[in-house]
């Protein structure tokens, strides 16, 4: 049925690689990046659905629809050992699915639409949104998008600007860029068909490496007790195989999008609705959690005098202590189901302040205009359009040597020197990228106009404030101009406004740097807000376990 279809709809198992983690609707934390077996290594998009959709081909093949081949490469604890047990959890999952989905709009895009080729394109945006983004978020860009590009060659006549334009606000802005690569590569070395396997849509569209989907990993370690980490090229092999034990091959598509959909909304990474789910039976970790609990209800009726009946038994792996599957740290009660999957420790984040300048002025019809520069074509913000901003790279510069720099390169940019100190201070800005924070420190500058004459870089333009809204442009900059607000208001009331208000809005002080000791504590400050708690647990308790039903956007 999926050939049938070409495809797209199921494109479910690309995955497009990010400069860190794949999947995931967002409501996960970031999964991590996995390597893949060397075939597999060539995959660039979700390949969360490349899992499932190609593994279903396979057993499609062996004529396997009726008795699920189940793989023997695992060790049996961490396996699905019975043709009849998978048989079960498809029928399971697959039914609640068909009940519980929700109506997203590439979902019911991937239905309706008759032409394969606009299908697949539709698929392949929803797919690259959704990279490290939330449902909830995604659902109004992809419409824009699609109502905008509703064809593939329609975004590969675009502009990187407008790409860069539609996709503000959306994050990781390299996927849109990527996007936009592709979409031009399917016109000019495709004819404008997209690729009609998986084989070929992943080796022909630019830049992606494979992993499964977050949500996916998530349940399937539950399921199958696996607590080893989760990026180890062990754990990476062992979910391949359960994918391919596990895949429907009638309704290969339906079957990950099922397994997605119970990952984001009931197997959650906190707080799992264990008591909704339909594949609870089949769930090692549920039911070692429901055994212990069990035990020890028991003892504490022994313990009061009554006679408890016989424990329980709590299946176990074999050969736990050898197996690459099993966790390393002892099981942790509070965690409950939450003991499964174990990450490793996130790297912490990059701190980094950068001294910025919003340059204004009066247009001419009277609306403030704001100076940018057009960022280079690579890196964290790529093509994006910025404030001018040098790297406060030395805690121990002085402060009159960080404005000269600033002051030189506005100088360079405006084409004149500035003279003097004409910046204005308003106060710093926190924005969190995915592995940096980054405070902004900010100054205004306001000039008259007059130099409309002056010849400027293609990269440098001065754009209204309604145009900014619009504009392609990070949220790092629309926070600074909010702060730029926020003090401009404050200079004009007797009553400050409070600029902390706004999330990521430092208090302005009286200069860029208070003194070098306060500027060093608040450095530390941070660095340690940014570190990883020791110890902490990033997940919560068995209270969850039993907990009220709640849903998720994702
Ligand atoms: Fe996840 Fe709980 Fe379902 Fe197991 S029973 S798959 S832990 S929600």
């Amino acid at each position: 049925m999926w050939l049938s279809c070409g495809l797209p709809s199921p494109f479910f198992f690309l995955l497009v690689s990010l400069s860190q983690g794949a999947s995931c609707h967002a409501d996960d934390p970031p999964p991590p990046h996995l390597p893949l077996p060397p075939l597999r290594r060539v995959y660039s998009l979700r390949q969360r659905a490349t899992t499932f959709e190609r593994f279903g081909k396979e057993a499609s093949k062996k004529g396997s629809k009726k008795e699920p081949s189940v793989g023997t490469s695992l060790p049996p604890y961490h396996n699905f050992r019975e043709p009849a047990d998978v048989g079960r959890l498809r029928t399971r999952l697959l039914s609640w699915y068909d009940l519980e989905k929700r109506e997203l709009p590439w979902r019911t895009l991937a239905q309706i639409e008759t032409d394969v080729n606009i299908r697949t394109y539709a698929v392949w945006v929803s797919e690259v949104m959704l990279q490290q983004t939330q449902v909830a978020t995604v659902i109004d860009y992809y419409k824009k998008w699609l109502k905008r590009w509703p064809t593939v060659a329609d975004l590969a006549a675009a502009t990187l600007e407008e790409v860069n334009q539609m996709w503000a606000g959306l994050g990781y802005y390299s996927r849109g860029k990527r996007l936009h690569e592709g979409a031009r590569k399917v016109v000019s070395e495709l004819g404008g068909r997209m690729p009609d396997t998986a084989d070929e849509l992943l080796r022909r569209l630019p830049g992606v490496t494979g992993a499964v989907d977050g949500n996916v990993i998530r349940v399937l370690c539950r399921m199958r007790a696996v607590g080893a980490d989760c990026t180890s090229p062990a754990v990476t092999e062992a979910l391949w195989a359960l994918a391919n034990t596990l895949v429907d091959p009638g309704r290969p598509g339906d079957f990950n999008q099922a397994m997605m959909e119970l990952g984001a909304r009931v197997c959650t990474p906190k707080g799992p609705l264990c008591q909704q789910c339909p594949v609870r039976s089949h769930c090692h970790s549920y039911l070692k959690v429901h055994a212990r609990q069990e035990q020890n209800s028991r003892k504490f009726l022994g313990s009061k005098g009554t006679k408890p009946p016989a424990l329980p038994d709590i299946e176990e792996c074999g050969a736990s202590g050898t197996c690459r599957l099993c966790p390393t740290e002892p099981w942790d009660e509070e965690l409950g189901v939450q003991n499964f999957p174990r990450k490793p420790a996130k790297k912490p984040p990059r701190v980094e302040r950068t001294l910025t300048c919003v340059p204004t002025r009066r247009g001419g019809d009277g609306e403030d205009e704001f100076l940018l520069v057009k960022g280079p074509n690579k890196g964290l913000l790529a093509g994006l359009w910025e404030f001018p901003s040098v790297p406060l790279a030395e805690v121990d510069d002085s402060e009159k040597k960080q404005q000269a720099a600033l002051c030189a390169h506005l100088g360079n940019i405006l084409g004149a020197p500035l003279t003097g100190n004409p910046l204005q201070y308003a106060g710093e800005v926190l924005h969190v990228f995915s592995h940096i924070r980054r405070t902004y420190v900010v100054h205004t500058l306001r000039l008259g106009g007059g130099d409309e004459a002056r010849p400027r870089p293609a990269n440098v333009r001065w754009i209204g404030r309604s145009a900014l809204r619009e504009a392609a442009v990070s949220a790092a900059v629309k926070k600074t101009v909010k702060l730029c607000d926020s003090a401009g208001l404050r200079n004009q009331q007797s009553s400050p406004v409070s600029a902390a208000s706004i999330p990521g809005i430092i208090r302005p002080t009286s200069g860029i740097f208070k003194t070098r000791r306060e500027e060093k504590g608040r450095r530390r400050q941070e660095e340690a807000e940014a570190a990883p708690s020791s110890g902490s647990k990033t997940q919560t308790s068995l209270r969850s376990f039993f907990g009220t039903p709640k849903r998720e956007p994702c």
